[in-house]
């Protein structure tokens, strides 16, 4: 059996965003700049396909949406935007949570070494931040709060509406990485007073190489990618005119059928967990309940999450330890480890992240190759039989 679960790395593309795709390519060739029938036929297409994106999100008006490469450059121009705009005023200081994935801390350090003061509160043990330590957190020169929407790798979803509102009422800009949460939890970014939102397109069954940033009206934004005039000024470049169809297309797809697909992977993503629940020294990081609809994130103690992955690879199914990003150096997640997980615990991690495409025998046949996995590492392992005979400390 062939098993994809590793949805929070990238999906694949539905038939209708698939088709939409190369319909663009087709009929949307011309560049949206040019004067031309063919440019300002695609000029209008992409106009929709901006107003589609900022009515999934419930955003006021179509220009707070800029198209950019993807999540990662859309964190990078949310946080540089606000730490340059408020510079002026006097702040100098951020706040952001250890968490976060690394186009948001790389940025951060960047801009550290640039004069300002970064804040990286840690989650509480189920990974999610308290809202007083982010009130507590703020000074007079705070100039920006960025929490990112949900986890992507042990799946916790942060309260978002309490410190959006917490942000506005403190006047200080708020922006959340929201590239695992768009189109698969609700978001409304007025009602949850979001100032600045990221998302990226393949992690919702659109094209790679395309995503999004929100930007409310009134909010200046500097430019990551200098040169043309394309996007009002704010990110040169002729823009990817079939990933962002693609794009629109999956994000209304996953909108209108959130509530669905929500239910669905719920359940799959519950059955997993309880069927995980039997193995002993073995623990689900990350809050039970506040978590994305297809997260599982396990730490099995005395066996390595490379090793694990790597076998279940051998048996069809695809899976993650710890995130992408930090999968090819065998330092622990700073994930898990920023939420207080120890240091063996990290190191036996697997993400499971499935979505509405899955199904209850896919989940099962996860269920048995884990158990049998995780068995045998453990009967040949010198540090399991180690901690048998109790001659070392169980962590979990
Ligand atoms: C994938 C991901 C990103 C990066 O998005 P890209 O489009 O791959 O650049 C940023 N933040 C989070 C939380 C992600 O999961």
């Amino acid at each position: 059996m062939r098993v994809y679960a590793d949805n929070a790395a990238t999906t694949y593309m539905t038939k209708s965003v698939m088709d939409a795709f190369v319909d663009a390519l087709q009929n949307f060739n011309g560049n949206p700049n040019s004067l031309h029938t063919d440019g300002q036929v695609t000029q209008e297409k992409l106009d929709e396909c901006r107003a589609r994106v900022a009515k999934a999100i419930n955003a006021q008006y179509p220009d707070e949406i800029i198209f950019t490469s993807g999540g990662s450059e859309a964190d990078n121009q949310a946080l540089l935007s606000a730490a340059r705009g408020l510079k002026k005023k006097g702040k100098k200081h951020l706040i952001s949570l250890n968490i976060e994935h690394h186009a948001i801390l790389h940025t951060l350090k960047k801009l550290e070494k640039e004069g300002f003061e970064v804040t990286l509160l840690a989650p509480e043990a189920n990974g999610i931040v308290s809202v007083d330590k982010v009130r507590d957190a703020m000074r007079d020169d705070t100039a920006l709060v960025s929490i990112m929407f949900a986890n992507n790798e042990m799946g916790a979803i942060q309260p978002i509406p309490e410190i959006g509102a917490l942000c506005r009422e403190r006047g200080i800009l708020f922006h959340t990485d929201a590239v695992q949460a768009v189109a698969h939890v609700p978001i409304d970014v007025q009602a949850m007073k979001i100032d600045m939102l990221s998302s990226s397109a393949h992690k919702f069954h659109g094209p790679k190489g395309v995503g999004f940033l929100y930007a409310r009206r009134g909010i200046r934004l500097v430019n990551v990618i200098e040169g043309g005039a394309q996007e009002k000024g704010k990110r040169a470049g002729t823009v990817n005119v079939p990933g962002i169809v693609g794009m629109t297309v999956a994000l209304e797809e996953g909108v209108a059928n959130l509530d669905e697909n929500m239910k669905k992977t719920i359940a799959l993503r519950d059955r997993l967990i309880a069927g995980l629940s039997d193995i002993p020294h073995a623990k689900l990081n990350g809050d039970p309940i506040k978590r994305l609809p297809g997260n599982v994130n396990y730490s099995f103690e005395g066996v390595e999450g490379e090793s694990l992955l790597l076998k279940l690879d051998l048996n069809g199914i695809c899976c993650s330890s710890g995130s992408a990003c930090t999968s090819e150096s065998l330092d622990p997640s700073h994930v898990l480890m920023g939420m207080g997980v120890p240091v063996e615990a990290a190191h036996g991690s697997l993400r499971f992240s499935l979505n509405e495409e899955n199904t209850e025998e896919q989940v099962d046949y996860i269920i048995e190759k884990v158990h049998e996995i995780v068995n045998y590492y453990r009967s040949i392992s010198p540090f399991w039989e180690e901690l048998e005979k109790g001659e070392r400390e169980h962590v979990i």
